[in-house]
């Protein structure tokens, strides 16, 4: 072959081997540090993260391949428990012990300086998400909202923190590993393990956690002290008219439980909006249900209806107001049907409160992990997407949810979300071994 032939192909392969680490300008650390880094800490961590990459990738991968559903998180927590077995193994149970909690969850603990008074949550979630069978895919289970990553990286994290106890003291009278079920869906598998764990040993506590943010640049940071995240309360409306036998559409005396939830819907939004007091919330119905099957003639009035929706809000007030009016609202329309032999009624569901981030921890944060970065960290906008990280503050816990970037196809939750550039999990690593030895 010409020399002018293989040109391209060198310059094509070329392209593709850099790739990687040009197509972001924010890129990995690695290729930000500078040798005159007088800390030490930055290098040692980034270093740490890099060295570690091989085997954060393989746990990374495998927690993707074995995604499950909340609450059945059965062979991840399998995995979880060889990791850390093995760690128990090259390191002595003294410095690492763990034990299954909340049916699927695991609590891994690294004790460190005896004498100080405070201790270090890091908290991942495990669960994947459930998407049903379509004409040209079957049922998967995947790890759309990126929840791989969390765990990938705090097992790498307890790893260098144990490999290096002996030069590198651990700055917290223990660092704990809160592995929770269900974040995805109620109840709350943080809550459930939270409310398990007598932490009362541990001193002062503070929390902290990632997720993975595709709309943030990859490689950024972001964080938001106070109000983050919104509320999320499922609503679940049943009308259950069967007793009634359907009937005739033509019969005008027929009861028609699609026109009961129609009437209650508009209530429903008109009290919502009112107590909303013109902050920002979202009313959305994503499922309505009647017992009718596609084969059933039109002419026919179905007998039951089930409705779905989602309630989110950034404020408290908002949200217990809101859900207090639907419940009487619910209530006045089942009295209203009582005596014509119709069922209406709410099924409860645990709900997430809204996120608020500590300011004080927040601050710390965005101190040490901008010293780390090289680069500030920027304040997010408020998400109405909900995280039962929020839970911490039922547990009068300051916490605090770090954003990371990540460049992916597409939004969370979506059925084909995969995080196109991997090495967002040394930038994670390094961050969080970072923030472990240095936050105050
Ligand atoms: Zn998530």
């Amino acid at each position: 072959m010409k020399p002018f032939i293989l040109a391209p192909i060198f310059f094509v392969a070329l392209c593709c081997f850099l790739q990687p680490f040009s197509a972001d300008p924010a890129g990995p650390v690695i290729f930000q540090i500078e040798p005159t880094d007088t800390t030490g800490l930055r290098l040692f961590c980034n270093r740490a993260s890099i060295e570690k990459y091989d085997e954060t990738l393989s746990l990374w991968r495998e927690f993707n391949a074995c995604a499950e559903v909340g609450w059945q998180e059965y062979r991840t927590q399998g995995r979880l428990i060889t990791h850390f077995t093995t760690l128990q193994n090259r390191f002595g149970a003294e410095n690492i012990l763990f034990d299954t909690m909340a049916g699927t969850g695991l609590f891994v603990e690294i004790p460190g300086d005896p004498k100080s008074g405070r201790t270090l949550i890091v908290r991942p979630e495990i669960d994947g998400l459930y998407y049903p069978p379509t004409d040209s895919t079957l049922a998967m289970v995947r790890h759309a909202c990126g929840h791989n990553t969390g765990m990938s990286v705090a097992c790498s994290l307890a790893e260098i923190l144990l490999e290096n106890k002996k030069k590198k003291k651990i700055p917290w009278k223990a660092v704990l590993f809160l592995f929770s079920p269900s974040e995805e869906r109620a109840p709350s598998g943080l809550d459930s393990m939270l409310a398990g764990k007598d932490l009362s040993r541990y001193g002062k506590i503070v929390a902290l956690g990632q997720h993975v943010s595709p709309d943030v640049p990859n490689h950024q940071v972001e964080v938001r002290s106070g109000t983050a995240q919104a509320s999320s309360e499922i609503l679940r409306i049943y009308i259950d008219a069967s007793a009634l036998k359907g009937g005739h559409i033509a019969d005008k005396t027929n009861i028609n439980p699609l026109e009961i939830w129609e009437n209650m819907r508009s209530e429903i939004e008109q009290e919502v909006e009112s107590c909303s007091a013109g902050g920002e919330y979202l009313l959305r119905w994503s499922n309505i249900i009647t017992s009718s099957p596609d084969s059933t003639p039109v002419n026919v009035l179905p007998q039951k209806v089930k409705v779905f929706g989602n309630f989110r809000t950034f404020n408290p007030v908002h949200e217990v107001r809101s859900i207090e009016k639907i419940d009487s609202l619910i209530a006045n329309f089942s009295a209203r049907y009582a005596d014509k032999k119709v069922l209406i009624y709410r099924v409860r569901e645990q709900a997430i409160p809204v996120l608020v981030n500590d300011p004080v921890l927040t601050e710390s944060v965005k101190k040490w992990g901008s010293a780390f970065l090289k680069r500030p960290i920027n304040t997010h906008k408020l998400r109405l997407g909900s995280d039962d990280f929020a839970t911490f503050r039922k547990y009068k816990i300051p916490a605090v949810l770090i954003r990371l970037g990540v460049k992916a196809n597409g939004g969370l939750h979506r059925q084909d979300f995969e995080i196109m550039d991997p090495t967002i999990l040394q930038t994670s690593l390094g961050l969080f071994t970072f923030l472990v030895y240095s936050l105050e």
